[in-house]
Order: C-alpha cells, then structure tokens, then sequence
C-alpha cells in the first residue's frame, strides 16, 4: 500500500508545522515523531472533544513556537501533566510532562504538513467511547504499552 506513490523522504531533519484554529499559535517542529499513537483516555477526549486524540512526540530542543506564545494556556490535567491550548479559540497544541521535559507530545490533529509515519498504537482502549470502533491492525492496550515503553507519555 502507498509504495506506488512517491513517499516523502522521512529522515531526522523533516520539518512540521502546525498552528491553532484561530491561527495565533504557529509552530514548527522537527521529526521524525516518536510514540505516535490514538489515545482514547478521558484526558485527550474531553480536551480534544473528539473521540480521540492522535499524539506524536519530538524532542524540545527541535520544538519552536513561532507565534502566539502569549495566548498558550496550559491546563494541568493530572499531577505534573500540563496540556498547552490556545486560550483564543481552544486548539490543543501540546502536552509536557514534569517527567519528560526533554519531550514535547504533540496533538497532531493540527499539524498543517502532513506526515509520513505509521500509527505505531492505540493507548487507553479501556477508556474509548462505544462508538468508538477499532478496525485498524495495530497493537491496542487498555491502558498504555508495558514495559519499555510504560513511561511512554502516550496520552
Ligand atoms: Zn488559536
Ligand atoms: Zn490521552
């Protein structure tokens, strides 16, 4: 699937960008993203109002805000986990972990370049709405994936 087609060459420095809805916050970002994953918990729902979130994480130091710095509102949904929005029209833009500050999760839904990388897993299926359907053949966990990747940030 897709190798017909001439696929962008994803290598360390592909550039993102993305913004809010009401265009005040601009970023730009540098993947590739890691841990890119839907989220189904209750955090990213409520935020996002949609049934799920689809997150991606890069590293801060390849992380720029380019405008809007003064309409961020972060919201701390749970101890330490500080979602970012846009405090004009709602847009969530990120979250940052007291436990991974070198990592910024973006909320990929508002990336305005497309990207190129597969949906590695869903997290928190325990939590999805019933309408919500999994029909995609990827690893799907109740919560988040063991292990290695336990302290992944994935919501
Ligand atoms: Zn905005
Ligand atoms: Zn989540």
């Amino acid at each position: 699937m897709g190798e017909s087609r001439a696929r962008k060459d994803m290598t360390e420095s592909s550039v993102l960008t993305g913004s809010c809805l009401c265009g005040g916050i601009r970023y730009r970002a540098e993947g590739p993203l890691s841990l890119v994953a839907r989220c189904h918990c209750i955090f990213c729902r409520k935020q996002s109002g949609a049934e799920f979130a689809t997150n991606g994480s890069v590293e801060t130091e390849h992380f720029k805000l380019l405008s809007g710095e003064s309409l961020l509102r972060s919201f701390e949904s749970s101890p330490g986990e500080m979602r970012l929005f846009c405090g004009q029209c709602g847009s969530s833009i990120f979250k940052r972990s007291e436990t991974k500050p070198n990592l910024i999760r973006l909320r990929l839904g508002c990336l305005d370049t497309d990207f190129d990388q597969r949906i590695e897993f869903r997290v928190f299926t325990s939590r999805k709405l019933g309408i919500s359907e999994i029909t995609e053949d990827i690893p799907s966990f109740d919560t988040v994936p063991t292990a290695e990747t336990s302290d992944s940030g994935s919501n």
